[in-house]
């Protein structure tokens, strides 16, 4: 029977940036087991957008340090990636929202991030291409930015492949074997792996992956809509982004426009089908406060999930039940911009036993049994 150090459950940007960041630190016997394609799950259909600008402290702190390493990422993971710091610009609608923004700016501020608050009058000023009626303030970070989550997987799984990982696609991981409260190896579909870490980073699947180990990971997957329109000339370097709005916009680097909301009527569970309904509803409001919008072609709609956890922050960790059975999930909206940072925190952990650049002690799953969690206000 083959045998690994550590076998990752999911081929996206969590599974291949957990993967790459073992093989940086000198750990090959690392396979990668997805079940469909590369980029299959939620990284390929998200909207990829990296921004800093949270209310909870760690996810600024995670989001902090995944931008250097989305810097560096041409340079360490050989691959152009579309990445750009054009900036996001947060926009709040009500009086409420704004006092929190300002209250978390204080908090970002004090973290060392670079970022201002915008009167309406000043968001006009730079960008009069956006209505502003309606708009209490905004605030803006210029490191913040995008970049195309499918080049970004492929770069992830292509650099950790180049250090010695196996990369199996089409390889379903069916059950982890536990014996004695430890870790042995996995079933998939490909046969069976001895194993000492089973990593469970199964995105909407998190919860059925952690049952295969007797574990609950407490997280609910709910479907999320986005559509792209077609080629506009170049002209909108940031990304746009509403809270109460209930909106995110985004150029690409080929000119279509990315936008995507929130359906507080969700049902849960894993539904990637689209509807017209959400078509109308975005196209209604988002020709409203982006009025270029209005005669601009939409090509394609597709929808992917979210996989929320209680408190919308991430879930990373090792087991304290199952030994050597660890997990990164519950990204709930935000996973492709923490991937390089829980990556690297996750790889420092399982190698070296604690963690070099962020603590993530905070992020266990303990923390829904002790009570302490801190809900992540700045989701769409
Ligand atoms: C519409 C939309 C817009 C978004 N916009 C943003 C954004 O702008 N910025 C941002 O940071 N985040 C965004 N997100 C969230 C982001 O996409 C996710 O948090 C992130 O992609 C999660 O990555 P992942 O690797 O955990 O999950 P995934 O990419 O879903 O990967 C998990 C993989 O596990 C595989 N798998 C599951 N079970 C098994 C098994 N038993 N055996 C083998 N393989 C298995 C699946 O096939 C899947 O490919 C958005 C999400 C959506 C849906």
């Amino acid at each position: 029977m083959k045998e690994y150090r550590v076998c990752i459950i999911g081929g996206g940007i969590i599974g291949t940036s957990i993967a790459f960041h073992l093989a940086k630190l000198g750990e090959r016997r690392v396979a990668v087991f997805e079940r469909s394609y590369i980029s299959s799950g939620a990284t390929g259909r998200c909207g990829g957008g990296i921004r800093q600008q949270w209310s909870a402290r760690m996810n600024v702190r995670l989001a902090m340090r995944s931008v250097k390493l989305f810097e560096r990422f041409e340079k360490d993971a050989g691959f152009d990636i579309e990445y750009r710091q054009g900036g996001y610009l947060l926009m709040a609608f009500t009086e409420e929202e704004a006092e929190r923004f300002e209250r978390n700016v204080k908090m970002q501020r004090e973290e060392g991030l670079d970022v201002e608050i915008l009167s309406p009058k000043m968001v006009k000023e730079r960008y009069p291409f956006i209505n502003t009626e309606n708009l209490i303030l905004a605030t803006f970070c210029q490191t913040d930015g995008h970049a195309n989550p499918h080049l970004a997987n492929f770069g992830y799984a292509f650099a950790a492949r180049r250090l010695g990982v196996d990369i199996y696609t089409h390889a379903e991981v069916k059950d982890i074997i536990v014996q004695n409260g430890s870790v042995m190896g996995i079933e998939s579909s490909i046969g069976s792996f001895k194993c000492d870490v089973v990593v469970n980073a199964a995105g909407a699947w998190s919860k059925e992956v952690g049952k295969m180990a007797g574990i609950d990971i407490p997280t609910t997957s709910y479907r999320h809509q986005i559509f792209v329109t077609e080629s506009l000339r170049d002209f909108f370097p940031f990304m746009a982004i509403s809270f109460d709005g209930n909106f995110y916009i985004r150029q690409t680097k080929h000119g279509q426009m990315i936008m995507g909301q929130g359906d507080p009527n969700e049902k849960p569970g894993v539904n990637r089908n689209v509807t017209y309904e959400f078509l109308k509803s975005m196209s209604e409001k988002m020709t409203k406060i982006f009025p270029f919008l209005e005669n601009v072609r939409i090509l394609r709609q597709w929808a992917g999930c979210y996989n929320m956890s209680p408190d919308a922050q991430p879930i990373v960790g090792c087991s304290k039940k199952v030994n050597g059975f660890c997990y990164a999930a519950g990204f709930s909206g935000h996973g492709f911009m923490l991937a390089p940072a829980v990556g690297e925190a996750l790889a420092e952990l399982i190698i070296k036993g604690s963690t070099e650049h962020v603590d993530i002690s905070f992020l266990d799953i303990d923390r829904f049994e002790k009570g302490e969690v801190e809900i992540e206000g700045n989701v769409v």
